[in-house]
């Protein structure tokens, strides 16, 4: 079997048990980057020369009898929002092109110390504000599904390298819906863990009460694989949870006899394509005839997420990207519209202080593109005096009620099951030019984050034009073994998942 048709976990045991070496499966997997990635866009970086070196360092160790890291062998692309040491790291911004981090995220760290193969840094919307990844400074990434239609967004070139075969897991981060809803349009299985499990310390900041970093595989049992690796505490992250790490992949095969799935009747209102909700109510009747119990449920503020969740991370974004100024690193423009040299001094003219104004406000004019620049203003405007309390004050209290509605839904259900996204994935350029349509396509997904609870996504079908469909599940905070285990299951009851792209099938 190709290492690229290989399942996470059976990769890591064929390297462990010396029936794969760490090298071979990178070049695999690097020569599928290279045939494929110049049509999809996935990548910002690909990392050849340190990919091959890491893998043979992990090769030679095993030949040296010494203990080889959980992930040992095992190819892995990391979203563009994380800090990697030795790659650039641009969020996809003007802004931080060729900026490079002084130190590793956690998760990187993590990965590394697991002996993982970081193979590249993956495309996304600009500091992960989008649905579509159409907001990249560097080029849109294409559906491997479907070359015209998006990936998805922010994590797109995480979802689509996963669903091309070009990387067997990625990482990708979630605020609002960014690991879910790319999966759910690239066909692959994506997790959002419970706000804490995972640490931020190194994740470029987009919304920090929302941001959490996650999986992104073709499997729950893959999924399963890498959270065990990248989840724990960090005492560099203060919202990191103190709390010991289960052994997610042990428990997947209990059978989900007693297991109570919600289903909310409003998921199916006006706006779901025909095509999803079918594909959705199929995979409720598969989870029931797998022994789950499925009960209707009410999540009363539901409708309310969309509206408040674009207060609460605008309103976060503007504070987080403040920091973005011209004097510390990336974009730095000259007065003069020139640009110059990152550390060197601003042009004068009118003084100094008004030359340092006019740096930083051409600095950001020119590094920030238009979606950020958007979010920018709202938060800012919602956050000024006078409009503070009737705004961000008010959706802080939705926020809660909306977080009550998970607490009360779980005193009666185990999970909250349904669509990630009302249809499968739309053009480019369909919905680019209205930012009201793109912030819609979060329906499904923003309430997981404003309440901090945990949300995989998978897919469950696929429409008549051959583009798959997602399903979500949500569950109480720290639940992700049975989020894991519900969507292992139901991969052991269908084969959704195991379903290629054309553009992914070997040259002959
Ligand atoms: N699409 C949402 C947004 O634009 C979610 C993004 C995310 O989860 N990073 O904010």
């Amino acid at each position: 079997m190709q290492p690229s048709d290989m399942s996470a976990v059976d990769l890591v045991t064929a390297v462990r048990q010396g029936d794969l070496t760490a090298l071979r499966a990178t070049e695999v997997f690097l020569e599928r980057i290279e045939r494929l990635d110049g049509q999809i866009n996935a990548f910002l970086a690909v990392d050849r020369e340190g990919a091959l070196r890491t893998a043979a360092a992990i090769d030679a160790k095993r030949k040296a009898g010494k203990p080889l890291g959980p992930l040992a062998g095992l190819p892995v692309a990391v979203k563009d929002a994380l800090c990697t040491s030795d790659l650039p790291t641009t969020c996809a911004s003007k802004m931080l092109a060729g900026f490079r981090p002084p130190y590793d995220a956690e998760v990187v760290a993590r990965l590394r110390a697991a002996d993982a193969v970081i193979v590249g840094k993956t495309n996304m919307d600009e500091f992960a504000m989008g649905g579509s990844n159409e907001n990249s400074a560097f080029g849109p990434v294409h559906n491997p599904w479907d070359l015209t239609r998006a990936p998805g967004g922010s994590s797109g070139g995480s979802a689509a390298c996963v669903a091309a075969d070009m990387a067997p897991v990625a990482i990708g981060s979630d605020t609002g819906g960014s690991i879910r809803q790319p999966a759910g349009l690239c066909g692959i299985t994506g997790l959002k863990p419970t706000y804490g499990r995972v640490s931020r310390r190194g994740l470029v900041a987009f919304a920090s009460s929302l941001d959490q970093i996650g999986p992104m595989a073709r499997s729950a049992a893959d999924c399963a694989l890498l959270l065990e690796t990248i989840a724990g505490h960090d005492p560099g992250d203060a919202t990191s949870l103190d709390l010991p790490v289960p052994a997610y992949g042990t428990d997947l095969e209990r059978p989900l006899e007693g297991v109570r799935i919600g289903r909310v009747p409003a998921h199916f209102g006006a706006g779901l394509d025909p095509e999803v909700a079918h594909a959705v109510e199929e995979a409720f009747a598969a989870f029931r005839a797998a022994g789950a119990t499925i009960i209707d449920i009410d999540m009363p503020h539901a409708d309310a997420g969309v509206a408040t969740y674009y207060l609460v991370a605008p309103c976060e974004a503007s504070s987080n990207l403040a920091r973005y100024d011209g004097a510390h690193y990336g974009h730095r423009a000259e007065p003069g519209g020139h640009r110059a040299e990152p550390g060197g001094a601003p042009a004068s003219g009118g003084g100094f202080e008004s030359a340092l104004v006019e740096m930083y406000c051409r600095s950001r004019a020119e590094g920030f593109g238009p979606e950020v620049k958007r979010r920018i203003m709202l938060g800012t405007y919602a956050l000024s005096a006078g409009y503070y309390d009737a705004y961000y004050a008010k959706a802080l209290k939705v926020r809660r009620l909306i977080r009550q509605d998970y607490l009360d839904a779980f005193e009666k259900v185990d999970l909250i099951g349904g669509p990630v996204s009302a249809t499968a994935a739309f053009k480019l350029g369909e919905k680019s030019g209205d930012p009201l349509a793109m912030y819609l396509v979060d329906l499904y997904t923003v309430c997981t984050n404003l309440a901090g609870v945990g949300g995989i996504s998978f897919p469950c079908g696929f429409t008549k034009g051959g583009l798959p469909i997602g399903f979500q599940l949500q569950a109480p905070a720290l639940a992700e073994p049975l989020l894991l285990r519900a969507t292992d299951r139901y991969q052991h009851l269908t084969d959704w998942h195991r379903r290629r792209p054309a553009i992914a099938a070997r040259p002959r």
